[in-house]
């Protein structure tokens, strides 16, 4: 039995941040950032079966199914480097992923440590997510005003092409949005019944939330 190893959640809708901050905070953490969307898309790039089946979803803004999502992520928990603990980054985004996920952890005596709930306004949502480039290698993000990358469409990092996600077109930005509403922002409540979440106002600026996202853990 370990209680105590360290489960964080990263919750808010699409482009609050989540991602850029459980980067910027893994280290600081000693934790590694999990975000099943990312997994998703590995798998998606590399064709693979659960790429096949995701991708449907995905590419509509639409939820991939729990069973498979689930399945995904206590899977990848079970890696050797998450025996400290792990930032969840896009999951979960359901009850029922919820509460799998608390159940999973109870069996092996654990429980969720904090939910960052990253908030932002939705025209700022939408300014973020229709701007917002990727590597299509490496999924460094970029974005076309706020941090475009040095040499036009070139990672800075790699050097591999940046795109547009097809999820960020903006139909696709509404209906995920919708989503996120609809499914997702009720985990909110069902996290504050124990007392666990913590807003964090994403807007005001990446360094100053990295700051006081760190401040929460001493
Ligand atoms: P993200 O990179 O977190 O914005 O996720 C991109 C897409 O992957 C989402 O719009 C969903 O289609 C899918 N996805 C990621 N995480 C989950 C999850 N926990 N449950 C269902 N679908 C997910």
């Amino acid at each position: 039995m370990a209680g105590d190893i360290l489960k964080v959640i990263m919750m808010g809708p699409p482009g609050s941040g989540k991602g850029t901050q459980a980067e910027l905070i893994k280290n600081h953490l000693g934790l590694p950032h999990i975000s099943t969307g990312e997994i998703f898309r590995e798998n998606i790039r590399k064709n693979t079966q659960l790429g096949q089946r995701a991708g449907k979803y995905i590419e509509k803004g639409q939820l991939v199914p729990d069973e498979l999502t689930c399945e995904m992520l206590f899977d990848r928990i079970e890696d050797e480097d998450c025996k400290e603990g792990y930032i969840l980054d896009g999951f979960p985004r359901t009850i029922e992923q919820a509460e799998r996920l608390d159940k999973y952890l109870t069996e092996r005596g654990h429980k969720i440590d904090k939910v960052l709930n990253m908030s932002i306004p939705d025209q700022e949502v939408i300014r973020r997510l229709s701007g917002r480039r990727v590597c299509s290698n490496c999924e460094e993000i970029y974005h076309i005003d706020d941090n475009p990358p040095a040499k036009e469409g070139l990672c800075n990092v790699c050097g591999s092409s940046v795109i547009q996600r097809k999820d960020d077109l903006p139909e696709i930005i509404k209906a995920r949005l919708d989503t996120y509403y609809e499914i997702s922002q009720p985990l909110i409540s069902y996290y504050n019944r124990s007392g666990l979440v913590t807003i964090v106002d994403g807007t005001i600026g990446k360094t100053n939330v990295t700051r006081f996202i760190l401040s929460l853990f001493g």
